[in-house]
């Protein structure tokens, strides 16, 4: 008797050709041979001739192709064995595997009574598959006709939820863990951490890491990774120092989140230190910490240490040389960016989109424009969808265009676009209208912009620079009571310095900081010793600035100014003061840091949201073109 599944029919059109094209692949398979001639096989169909190991071999050597998994699918409906769970199982488990989750679920809904291994199989095909919603229906359904999770289910739907940064279901499944009895399960206790850490609920993924029974390298590692991807550096760099003071020995997988953070908060000193701790546990033959090695140096501002690293690696890959293409773009030193993007294409390594963000970003930062035309046709002409351009080359074409002065070569460049502009590309040319003062143009960028995105702020202010810079203060006001109006949201400024091995982070105006009082005396003084050689405060952006970028910072205490006060009180001559900034520099904290740098007589490296700026003697390594 056939078990009662319905024959799905696509399973049905494929029957066929299944005989001719499997049978052979069958009768070949030796462990049909072998049960057939000692009769020990146990088809639920007697006249079937098929075996549930002539089944397994089969599944196993059909995973790569979809239709040849339909085949065996129609092939296991008539010969009786579909009743098999394990076999159906493993149908299931290579159909999720391939990414039909259509015909999966088909499948699925096809079976009588699955077990919790089964709905399992299919919510994790669907985290796999980037389908998070449908996961946690299933897992809803799943509920719903009363199947009881167990500890495999939960880590899928936990990722689910965090993949769609729903904090809400996210919640209901960790009481649902609790009233199962699981939320001391290493792995779903793991997990929970992790879908707290994603949506940013740092404090409860703090309050489970801490109450963790047992704190292995795994959990260690998880959440170091976690807070590195979502802009959590600082308190991943806290980890990684309080995982080495429990005794927990880091890996490959810690050293390359941790060197990530040092590069994201650029901590150089941290990151020497997480370096000889490289060296010294023989973890350097490993291309991924190598790579990080690099790239944390690149963007830490040591481009030269990382070029010895980059020449010294016994293995390179697309990842390491556009990391120093990128590298070198960063320091605006364009030369030997595009020189190394040439020495790669000698060398035979194909480059990908990164390394022509690289390139285009070399270009912009000095204005190379028939260069970067040219690599950008590069691009286009390139039959590798790899290369092909995306949003943020069209950013970096338009900055550049529009940079150079070429607004309306940029405009139109958009317009012509195969792909529609997003803000990025629109924000760079506004970028570019403020800094060439074209109202018009910026007027109608900005409205396109306000359509497009109206919670982005940093459009906004750039409006209002252009009318301050053009003493319009009627628009100035306007644009600020729209910004009120819809509630714009800002990007908080910061500037982060690292002394004595720790980081400190400064906001606009800040006065948290414990050495506040001594920081604010030398700032003052500071600008006392400048003002007497010539400078003069920035009105222009000085309006905006204290009303909006930084609520309560007037422009004396930007974020910058008061971490450079505070690293020339703690860092000691003659190493240089290295500051981090989130967002651009402003005119007037340009102009501040080149003159503190002539009268203090020290070195200042700052790296903004763009590129290094190399402060030196009262000049700057951009050369004002940033
Ligand atoms: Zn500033
Ligand atoms: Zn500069």
């Amino acid at each position: 008797m056939l078990p009662k599944v319905k024959i799905p029919t696509t399973a049905v059109s494929f029957y066929s050709a299944l005989h001719l094209k499997l049978f052979p692949s069958i009768l070949h398979c030796s462990s049909f041979h072998h049960t057939h001639k000692h009769g020990t096989s146990t088809p639920s169909s007697p006249s079937s001739p098929f075996t549930k190991q002539a089944f397994t071999s089969l599944l196993q050597s059909s995973s790569s192709q979809s239709h040849q998994l339909k085949q065996i699918h129609a092939l296991l409906l008539t010969s009786g064995l579909s009743i098999k769970n394990s076999l159906i199982t493993q149908l299931l488990s290579s159909l999720t595997l391939l990414g039909d989750m259509t015909y999966a679920r088909l499948l699925f809904d096809e079976m009588h009574k699955p077990r919790s291994f089964l709905w399992n199989t299919l919510i994790k095909g669907y985290v796999k598959n980037d389908l998070s919603i449908e996961a946690t229906s299933v897992y809803q359904i799943m509920r719903g006709v009363g199947v009881r999770p167990d500890p495999f289910t939960f880590p899928f739907v936990l990722k689910a939820c965090s993949q769609v940064d729903d904090l809400c279901a996210g919640q209901e499944v960790h009481a649902h863990v609790i009233k199962f009895g699981l939320d001391f399960d290493a792995i779903v206790r793991t997990e929970l951490m992790l879908m707290y850490a994603k949506v940013g609920e740092l404090c409860s993924a703090d309050y489970l890491f801490e109450t963790m029974s047992e704190r292995d390298l795994v959990a260690w590692n998880a959440l170091i990774s976690v807070y590195v991807q979502t802009g959590n550096a600082g308190k991943a760099l806290g980890m990684f120092h309080g995982m080495v003071l429990a005794g927990i020995k880091p890996d490959s997988v810690t050293v390359v989140s941790a060197l990530s953070a040092c590069a994201n908060l650029g901590c150089l000193e941290t990151g020497k230190q997480i370096d000889q701790f490289v060296i010294k546990e023989n973890l350097n033959s490993n291309l991924f910490v190598n790579n990080a090695r690099l790239d944390m140096y690149a963007k830490c501002g040591s481009i030269e240490t990382a070029r010895c690293l980059f020449d010294k690696m016994p293995q390179r890959n697309v990842i390491s040389w556009s990391t120093m293409i990128g590298g070198y773009a960063m320091n605006g030193d364009s030369d030997k960016s595009l020189h190394l993007f040439s020495l790669m294409q000698n060398a035979g390594v194909q480059p990908n989109h990164v390394t022509y963000l690289g390139v285009l970003s070399a270009c912009g930062h000095v204005g190379l424009v028939r260069e970067g035309q040219s690599y950008f046709k590069e691009m286009i002409k390139s039959n590798d969808c790899n290369v092909q351009p995306r949003l943020e080359h069209y950013a970096c074409m338009v900055d550049l265009l529009g940079r150079s002065g070429h607004l309306d070569e940029a405009y139109n460049f958009i317009k012509s676009m195969p792909i529609e502009p997003d803000v990025g590309v629109w924000g760079a040319l506004l970028g570019s209208c403020t800094i060439h003062k074209n109202i018009k143009l910026g007027q109608h960028v900005s409205d396109i912009l306000f359509n497009l995105s109206p919670e982005i702020s940093s459009y906004h202010v750039l409006l209002s620079n252009i009318y301050a810079a053009a003493g319009r203060w009627v628009d100035v006001e306007n644009v600020r009571r729209k910004m009120r109006k819809k509630g714009v949201k800002k990007v908080v400024a910061y500037s982060a310095v690292e002394a004595n091995g720790e980081v400190h982070v400064f906001h606009g105006g800040d006065r948290t900081h414990p050495l506040s009082s001594n920081i604010y005396e030398v700032l003052a003084e500071l600008i006392k010793q400048i003002t007497s050689i010539g400078y003069v405060p920035n009105i222009t952006e000085a309006l905006h600035d204290v009303q909006m970028e930084e609520k309560e910072a007037t422009l004396s205490t930007h974020s910058e100014k008061l971490a450079i006060a505070f690293g020339l009180i703690n860092v000691r001559p003659p190493f240089p003061i290295r500051i981090m900034k989130n967002l651009r520099i402003c005119n007037d904290c340009h102009t501040f840091v080149k003159l503190t740098s002539k009268v203090t007589n020290r070195e200042i490296i700052m790296r903004d949201k763009n590129r290094f700026h190399y402060f030196k003697d009262g000049s700057c390594s951009c050369k004002d073109f940033w």
